[in-house]
């Protein structure tokens, strides 16, 4: 531990080359969720980020109403993972550690206590879709950041801690390793085919489709890392979200709702995870988001790098076409 040591710091483990965010603040976080319990409501009367609970969080916006009507709120993390910090000491050269540059901001995309993501209104999630692209470019526009990451950790076995409905978005000073292995992929199956990877792989995942629109389709990819993971990317070569048109954000509100209540339908009360993968400085790059569901926690094959899955995307297709056709 450095001596100018603040709380939120990264060390590269020399192992492998992996960095990992350490932050011990974590450690004071409230948290409604206990350790891989099911139990998915808490008391609304303890939720710091009800009506009238402003003054409790650095609020950076409130959308359709003021503090006793907002119909969406953005708020600083109190508990950040990443912080703006500068004066940090050089680091060790075998022993490397640096610091957890950044910004990370909640979005509450819904005044409800204890209402899942998936039962939302379609004008809700539009409004979240845009309150995304707004504060993705607003920090984006910040010095020395390259990377925002928006996600939700949807449910007690998600890794969330908070029950009230959230998106979360962390802003780095780089890419992260999973973007940067899908960036490699990308360009060298472009380098040799001419063509965008995921356009080619829409085209081979016919029978593993979940849903299609006019501008948008949803299919469970032939290699799922995640027992019923699915992908949901715009048929339009775009790299991030802030490039959607309306009738594309619309389109991707369709798709990625139907997916949501369809898995609550199929799996009951789901605790998921929803990924954005994009990236703001790389054309070539095609946005997709990520679903997966949290059925099956890991075991040690995987921390050997082998992903195992006991559904085959074959038949949570089925399963969820079936499903889709009663709704
Ligand atoms: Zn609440
Ligand atoms: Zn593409």
């Amino acid at each position: 531990m450095s001596d100018t040591f603040k709380g939120e710091e990264i060390r590269i483990d020399y192992r492998t080359g992996v960095k990992i965010i350490f932050s011990n603040v974590r450690n004071n976080k409230p948290t409604d969720f206990s350790e891989l319990s099911d139990k998915w409501e808490s008391d609304v009367s303890k939720c710091p980020f009800e009506y009238g609970k402003e003054s409790l969080n650095k609020t950076i916006k409130l959308v359709g109403g003021d503090e006793h009507s907002w119909k969406l709120k953005v708020i600083e993390n109190k508990f950040p993972l990443l912080a703006p910090q500068f004066d940090f000491l050089p680091k060790d050269k075998f022993l490397k550690e640096e610091p957890a540059f950044g910004y990370c901001e909640v979005i509450f995309e819904t005044p409800l206590h204890n209402v899942r993501f998936s039962q939302l209104e379609k004008e809700d999630y539009l409004r979240w879709l845009d309150a995304i692209i707004e504060r993705e470019n607003a920090l984006y526009s910040r010095e020395r950041i390259k990377y925002v990451y928006t996600f939700k950790n949807e449910g007690p076995r998600s890794g969330a801690s908070l029950s009230h409905a959230h998106t979360q978005m962390m802003a780095f000073d780089e890419i992260s390793r999973t973007i940067k292995e899908e960036q490699a992929k990308i360009k060298e199956f472009f380098d040799k085919e001419k063509e965008c990877l995921y356009e080619y792989a829409v085209k081979q995942e016919k029978e593993r489709i979940l849903a299609e629109n006019e501008t948008f389709i949803a299919f469970a990819p032939f290699g799922s890392r995640i027992s019923a993971e699915s992908v949901i990317m715009p048929k339009r070569h775009i790299s991030y979200v802030g490039l959607l048109s309306k009738e594309e954000k619309s389109d991707f509100i369709g798709i990625l709702s139907k997916i949501i209540k369809i898995n609550d339908s199929i799996f009951g009360k789901l605790s998921y995870n929803l990924l954005f993968h994009e990236l703001k400085s790389d054309d070539m790059f095609h946005f997709h988001v990520e679903i997966y569901p949290r059925v099956i926690t890991f075991a040690s094959i995987e921390f050997a790098g082998f992903n195992t899955n006991q559904i085959f995307p074959e038949s949570y297709v089925k399963t969820f076409l079936e499903k889709s056709s009663l709704e």
